[in-house]
């Protein structure tokens, strides 16, 4: 059967609506909108994009997961340590769950191992403001901080049964976005605690809040493009 067409306008629309009626209900929501075609801008934004497009058994549904996120339907998005809590209008609402495991241990202590000394400040840390060599460790797909293939579960009320439905992609993108904004929110999935972890002597509550974390050249430095 054909699918109807439902328009980009039409369909943000359609979000912003039932945004509008759980706002109207009391519930506080927190949207996830796309900085750009490229999702994300900033060092950890965009290095968390490039991580889950690695997935490759989630490829087919990473294009919509993108689309779903920029026609901002991504009504709300809240990460916790270890989930990822969403609300994504598609046609109508769907409520989904993504969890990831706590990150492999031996892994962090290699991390930890090859940025000792290296960061010095937890500021420069979240802007990504660190030499490339650092930047490679702590953004490698494979390696670094983000999570691996094996270690996520999505749980959506939609009849996709894909291990992950484009509400979950786009979710996934919808934290990639977020991060631009709130780079520290990772860490917070990872349950990671930055000060200890880094040990920079700083501590994140004296960050200033207004920081502008995007980045420049950063497809450069990948050597990529999100699209
Ligand atoms: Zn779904």
């Amino acid at each position: 059967m054909m699918e109807r067409y439902v328009s980009a306008k039409d369909k943000s629309t359609l979000a912003q609506k039932i945004a509008q009626d759980l706002a109207d209900q009391g519930e506080i929501l927190h949207p996830a909108t796309a900085h750009g075609k490229k999702i994300a801008t900033s060092f950890w934004g965009y290095a968390w994009c490039r991580a889950i497009e690695q997935w490759q058994d989630y490829e087919s549904r990473l294009p919509a997961g993108r689309s779903l996120l920029r026609n901002n339907t991504v009504i709300d998005l809240v990460i916790e340590p270890g989930l990822i809590k969403a609300k994504v209008v598609h046609k109508e609402l769907f409520e989904l769950r993504i969890f990831i495991d706590e990150p492999d241990e031996e892994r962090l202590t290699a991390v930890r191992d090859r940025c000792t000394g290296k960061i010095t400040s937890l500021l420069d840390l979240l802007q990504g403001n660190l030499t490339e060599d650092i930047l490679t460790v702590l953004g490698d797909p494979d390696n670094g901080l983000f999570p691996e293939y094996g270690q996520i579960r999505a749980s959506c009320n939609c009849i996709d049964d894909a291990c992950l439905c484009a509400h979950a992609a786009a979710a996934l993108y919808g934290v990639g976005a977020m991060l631009d904004e709130e780079p520290a929110l990772l860490f917070k999935l990872r349950g990671i605690d930055m000060e200890s972890f880094f040990d920079t002597g700083t501590t994140a509550d004296s960050l200033a809040a207004d920081v502008d974390f995007s980045s420049q050249d950063l497809s450069e430095m990948f050597g990529i493009h999100l699209d």
